[in-house]
């Protein structure tokens, strides 16, 4: 349409870094940071698979890092680690994990530490999500939300901190969410998961910095190209023109969320810990948060 080229050129002006929808690599990557900027160092990802995980692994890879990658999931991992480590020509171990059960995390990273003989930064990317009325949400529903971002977010940081970090030092990187902030409609399962998030940020931060672990957590807004934004009813926003409330008018893309991890996981942040930076073009501040129109998007997105 005639509208893309314009689109194109105001993304330009604005220097948004482009983006791929899938799960697919970058074709083309301007480095705005030193490629070295993580050389020699060993990033695990949980939720590396797929969406804003698969993309940090790759930005990060693409600064001299080496990577694990690990969901339930294990083809999906296999299959993104032959992506990465085709397009970077860097190392990426793809490893299983349910992040609800704390030996496959303990076996995944005694597994990484084996290869590569260190872990420098961890980032907590696994999540599960969906709309739903808190009137309609099972209890087992609202209990496996928590299970996977809260429980599995402390189960993931322990081990680490118990098998790594409590003697090497670490950096942690927790993916959380604004919805909680407005106490978002429908989403009481996951504000509550990433609010409990966010506390722990502040505690793992205070308790683990003599340490020498950094804590954050890092708040994404809409990122378009996600599972996330499908199912929270983006395509339907962007449709409809919702998007004109954001202050800077627009979806995110996940290089930008991948951009603001490596600032968090490098040095950049080196005196940077208990705080989360919120990533989403100001949209918390200004979106609507209605209990109808957000039904209206559940049910037509329900399959
Ligand atoms: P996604 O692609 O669905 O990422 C979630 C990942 O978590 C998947 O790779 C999934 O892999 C993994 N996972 C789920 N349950 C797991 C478990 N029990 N153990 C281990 N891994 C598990 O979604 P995304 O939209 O990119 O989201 C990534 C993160 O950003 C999430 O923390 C999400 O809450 C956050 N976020 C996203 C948005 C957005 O607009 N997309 C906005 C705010 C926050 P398997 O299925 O293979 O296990």
């Amino acid at each position: 349409s005639s509208a893309a080229p314009a689109m194109a050129e105001a993304a330009m002006a604005a220097r948004v870094p482009p983006d791929e929808d899938g799960d697919e690599c970058l074709p083309q990557y301007r480095h705005l940071l030193c490629p070295d900027l993580l050389q020699g160092q060993v990033a695990f990802i949980t939720g590396g698979g797929s969406g804003i995980g698969f993309r940090i692994a790759e930005i990060f890879m693409r600064h001299g890092c080496r990577t694990v990658i690990a969901s339930r999931n294990l083809q999906r991992v296999a299959e993104a680690s032959k992506k990465l480590v085709a397009a970077t020509g860097q190392q990426c171990l793809p490893l299983c994990i349910d992040v609800r059960q704390p030996q496959t995390i303990a076996a995944a990273v005694d597994e990484a530490l084996q290869e590569f003989q260190r872990i420098d930064i961890l980032i907590n990317g696994a999540a599960g999500n969906f709309l739903c009325p808190a009137s309609a949400l099972s209890f087992n529903a609202f209990k496996t939300v928590i299970d996977i971002d809260t429980l599995g977010t402390f189960n993931t940081s322990k081990v680490l901190f118990e098998k790594y970090f409590r003697d090497h030092g670490g950096v942690i990187v927790n993916i959380t969410a604004t919805l909680s902030y407005r106490g978002q409609a429908l989403q009481v399962h996951a504000g509550a998961a990433k609010a409990a998030i966010d506390a722990m940020t502040r505690h793992l931060a205070v308790e683990w910095g003599p340490n020498n672990i950094r804590v954050n957590s890092l708040a994404p807004g809409p990122i378009s190209g996600t599972e996330g934004f499908r199912r929270l009813g983006g395509k339907f926003a962007e449709k409809s023109n919702q998007f004109s409330v954001i202050p800077l008018q627009r979806a995110g893309n996940k290089t930008e969320i991948a951009h603001s991890a490596l600032y968090l996981a490098s040095p950049l942040s080196s005196y940077v810990t208990g705080t989360t930076l919120v990533v989403d073009g100001g949209s918390w501040l200004t979106s609507p948060n209605s209990f109808s129109a957000l039904l209206g998007i559940a049910s037509s997105s329900a399959k």
